[in-house]
């Protein structure tokens, strides 16, 4: 797929998922008597499960840019396509791209034991990333990849539409918050991104390396589960 048939392919979705929350709001699109409703097949609204569908499929083909030469698979993203929480690690690592999952491996025991001090099943959050593909030899992201990925996950964000986000490590908080502020400068406040609360931690992998660290990354996970409570919201 071309930049350009990428990008087509986005208005299409755009168009579905602008129907789709119209439709759940119990809103009617006008039309006006000059131009009938067309009621053939291709204009019923597409359910939430054809939309993540066709979202998944673009993004297996996507080749914006040049990580799609290197990668096994794309990596999409997991769970609950409903959750109140959303987690933005960085990029797949060698695991992922293998298995075509994000946080596996160490790092994802690590996730699924920290969600679990918090009273959260693995599949009851929805886990993504920051890119879809791996970057080789697990380098950082360029900037120019993670801004040619991003539409893929701002679109996960608008159908999800979770309560709380919280970015796990330097890449998805910069990315994210579009700052160069340091991890530590940016942990212990409540932020947002496109309106929804977001909590900046520590990545599972600097936690493996940096175990120390895992008191403040416990003092993150309570601010989450303080945001989720005060909403309403919990497992
Ligand atoms: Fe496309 Fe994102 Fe993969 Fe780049 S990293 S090829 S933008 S899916």
């Amino acid at each position: 797929m071309t930049s350009s048939d990428n990008a087509q392919a986005g208005c299409v979705l755009a168009e579905d998922v602008r129907r789709y929350y119209l439709d759940t709001m119990g809103i009617q699109v006008w039309q006006s008597l000059e131009n009938p409703v067309d009621d053939s097949e291709t204009d019923v609204p597409a359910s939430s499960d054809v939309i993540w569908q066709q979202l998944e499929q673009a993004v297996s083909s996507c080749t914006t840019c040049e990580l799609h030469t290197s990668r096994t698979q794309t990596v999409f993203g997991v769970g609950n396509k409903s959750a109140d929480l959303l987690i933005i690690g960085e990029a797949p690592g060698r695991d992922e791209d293998l298995q075509g999952e994000p946080f596996v491996g160490r790092a994802g025991q690590l996730l699924n034991a920290m969600l679990a001090a918090i009273g959260f099943q693995r599949d009851q959050v929805y886990i993504a990333n920051i890119l879809k593909c791996r970057p080789p030899n697990n380098r950082d992201p360029k900037p120019e990849e993670a801004a040619a990925c991003h539409s893929w996950l701002q679109q996960q964000i608008e159908l999800i539409q979770p309560e709380v986000i919280l970015a796990l490590g330097r890449i998805a908080a910069h990315q994210l918050l579009n700052t160069d502020q340091s991890l530590a400068a940016l942990r212990g406040k409540q932020h947002k991104h496109a309106g929804i609360p977001l909590i900046v931690s520590y990545h599972p992998a600097y936690l493996l390396r940096k175990p120390i660290e895992k008191r403040k990354s416990w003092q993150d996970l309570k601010h989450v589960k303080f945001l989720l409570n005060s909403n309403g919201r919990s497992t």
